[in-house]
């Protein structure tokens, strides 16, 4: 680290016009401290007695009056910049003064002789010179210029900046990393590789520099510009880098806006010239008192962009220009007094070195490279990069039986191999991380289904719990109803039982509706009684009518589900083989009825007949002598009791009649025969189902 105070150098621009005597005087010898007094002429105008002081006195590292030249300035102010430069250090050379002063001659150089060549010339040539002679580390040079007007940014080596106008240039913006380290956005730095390449480039800048011509000074300009050189310098096979630049900057006039008389545009430029050299002197007020935390650096880009050189880590030299006639003594002193605090200011330079990342990476990947020889030639074997598929297997193995040993000082063994240990970690990793996705799922899907769970809470367990209800109450109609079945059914079988045995008594032979042959040897005497078992099974029949109508009642579902109840019952084929032995009887039955019919008509006939010859004899239309008879006793004297009174008679006649009447004989095979059917058909269910 080198500490030091900013360098003051002053130099003294040649008169335009004959010098005037006694302005300035430079003392040289002053105890190897030069000093220049500026020596004020006493004004009339302001009296004879005045007391205003008549000279300033001001110190400087060297100063160089109107003779020195370029050379001379290069030697002793650029060079000894350069050389920390080329040491690794951050250098700055700025040029403070007046317009017109010299400042762009001292730093560029005057364009109309060689020898007119200015700091920043002089200096590329003395920089690839050294550069030359060194072959004992890698320099790479690059060049950047940047032009500071009106508080913006601009790259004087931009290619645009020829075809485009300055506002269309992108700007140049200042940024700050978290170590406070300054970067300048859309600031191209160009590569020079050898010094005409790096003077190309200077030329460039100065053909696109901005200048705006004033009434004091044709040439001067309102802008700050900044050339830096960018210098990086390796040994060969190190990773260190070193970085230094060299900024060489051309200030724009010092002068006050007053002087300049100007107005509108050149007066605004004037103001962010003398605004930002302004916030200069204040960064160089700041740094020159002691315990001052705050710089105001980010006032203006100038002092953002000179931060390092002014007060940090840089090797800075300040130049002021002086044009020393009478006209500008003010403005020379203002210079002066400016440089005085300058020179206040420390600075501490460091060596720029850092690690290059790439020249670290090469070199740990030799370095490793000999290890691997290394390790092979010990162990006998050579190792790859990754492990083998066998190599993985058995790892997994052993990660396997180590997880599922219950010993708790059970330990997981993979020998000295990186490689090993490092894939059972990742394997012990993968089936935790695993784990905890499947866990995640689990309890995501839970509370996924606990929502959908909520709503079900609200509506779908109400209704569910209706249906439910209704289930219910279906179920105790059809329970209440089966027993209604099975009483009626049983009662049904009852009177079915009697009826039997009523009708075997009646009978004889007994009288059996499937042989239609003994039906019709029926005999006309056994009618009554049979009507009477007829009239009991029309009764039973409208009762099973009633159920079937209930059935028929009843809704599809129901329907359906007992359906499939018979056809699922265990004795569904029984009961199949049943209705078919019932839907045969009942041919039988229907057979049976036809041969009665027959029996009707032959009877028919014959009452017919006996009607004929009787009819005198029974005027007052007694028919049941003559059908119960079947014609056969109409030769016989009326049955009837002449004591009998007549309406019992005629009651009977008609009971008689209503017996055997067609009517009666229609509506009995309409009715009875299938009342029978269906009442075996019930009968037969009732049975099968055990009801
Ligand atoms: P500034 O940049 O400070 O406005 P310049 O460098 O442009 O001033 O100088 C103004 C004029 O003075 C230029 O024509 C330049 O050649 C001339 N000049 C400045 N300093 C010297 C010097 N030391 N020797 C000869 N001519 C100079
Ligand atoms: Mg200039």
């Amino acid at each position: 680290m080198v500490k030091q105070t900013i360098q003051i150098f002053a130099r003294v621009k040649p008169p335009v016009r004959k010098h005037q005597q006694g302005i300035y005087s430079v003392d040289e010898d002053e105890k190897l401290i030069p000093s220049l007094e500026i020596i004020l002429p006493r004004d009339l105008a302001d009296g004879f007695v005045n007391n205003k002081r008549e000279s300033y006195k001001f110190k400087f590292q060297r100063i160089f009056d109107q003779d020195a030249n370029q050379e001379t300035i290069f030697e002793n102010i650029a060079k000894p910049v350069a050389g920390s430069v080329l040491a690794g250090y951050n250098g700055t050379i700025f040029a403070y003064g007046q317009t017109g002063s010299g400042k762009t001659f001292t730093i560029t150089g005057g364009a109309e002789r060689y020898s007119d060549r200015g700091i920043i010339p002089r200096t590329l040539s003395y920089i690839f010179e050294q550069l030359q002679k060194d072959s004992s580390k890698i320099y790479t040079t690059h060049i950047s210029y940047l032009e500071i007007y009106n508080e913006c940014g601009y790259d004087l080596l931009d290619p645009r900046h020829e075809a485009s106008s300055l506002e269309d240039l992108p700007k140049v913006t200042v940024l700050e990393d978290p170590d406070q380290n300054i970067h300048l956005k859309n600031l191209t730095l160009h590569q020079a590789t050898t010094e005409e390449e790096a003077l190309n480039l200077l030329f460039l800048g100065d053909t696109n520099r901005m200048i705006a011509e004033t009434p004091m000074n044709q040439a001067s300009t309102r802008s700050h510009c900044i050339f830096t050189i960018h210098l990086s310098s390796k040994e060969p096979g190190s990773a260190t880098v070193r970085h230094a630049k060299l900024h060489l900057v051309d200030l724009a006039g010092s002068e006050r806006v007053a002087k300049t008389g100007v107005g509108g545009h050149l007066l605004t430029e004037a103001k962010y010239i003398n605004l930002s050299l302004h916030y200069l002197e204040q960064v160089i007020i700041a740094l020159s008192e002691k315990h001052r935390s705050h710089i105001p650096y980010r006032n203006s880009m100038m002092t953002s962009v000179l931060r390092d050189s002014l007060g940090g880590n840089c090797m800075t030299t300040m130049i002021a220009t002086l044009s020393l006639e009478k006209r500008n003594l003010d403005e020379s002193i203002s210079t002066c007094r400016f440089a005085q605090r300058v020179a206040l200011i420390k600075n501490e330079a460091v060596l720029n070195e850092e690690i290059d990342p790439r020249l670290v990476i090469k070199r740990l990947q030799k370095e490793i490279q000999e290890l691997k020889d290394e390790l092979a030639m010990v162990t006998g074997e050579q190792r790859t990069e990754a492990l083998t598929e066998a190599e993985l297997l058995q790892l997994e193995k052993l990660i396997t039986s180590f997880l599922e040993d219950q010993d708790p000082e059970s330990r997981l063994e993979v020998g000295t191999d990186m490689r090993k240990v490092h894939h059972c970690f990742h394997h012990l990793k993968k089936l935790l991380n695993d784990k905890k996705i499947l866990e995640n799922n689990t309890v995501s899907s839970e509370s996924k289904d606990q929502d959908c769970r909520e709503p079900l809470k609200e509506e779908e367990y109400r209704k569910l719990r209706d249906i439910l209800k209704q289930r219910d109450n279906e179920i105790n109609i059809l329970v209440n109803m089966l027993k209604k079945e099975k009483k009626k059914a049983q009662e049904a079988l009852h009177l079915a039982g009697m009826d039997r045995r009523e009708f075997r008594h009646s009978q004889s032979p007994p009288f059996r509706l499937g042989n239609p042959e003994e039906g019709q040897r029926m005999r006309l005497s056994s009618a009554p009684s049979q009507a009477q078992d007829f009239s009991i099974l029309g009764k039973r029949s409208s009762l099973l009518h009633k159920k079937i109508g209930m059935r028929e009642e009843m809704s599809l579902g129901r329907q359906e589900a007992f359906e499939i109840f018979k056809r699922d019952h265990a004795d569904s084929v029984t009961i199949d083989d049943n209705k078919q032995i019932l839907k045969q009887r009942f041919s039988e039955a229907k057979a049976l009825g036809e041969s009665i019919n027959e029996a009707r008509s032959k009877i028919g006939y014959h009452d017919r007949r006996g009607f004929k010859e009787g009819l005198g004899l029974l005027r007052d239309g007694d028919m049941s002598i003559m059908c119960r008879d079947g014609g056969q006793q109409h030769d016989k004297h009326p049955l009837r009791d002449s004591t009998q009174p007549r309406w019992t008679t005629k009651r009977n006649v008609e009971a008689r009649r209503l017996q055997f009447s067609p009517a009666f004989l229609h509506s009995f095979l309409g009715s009875a025969v299938p009342a029978y059917f269906v009442f075996s058909c019930f009968y037969l269910v009732v049975q099968n189902f055990n009801i």
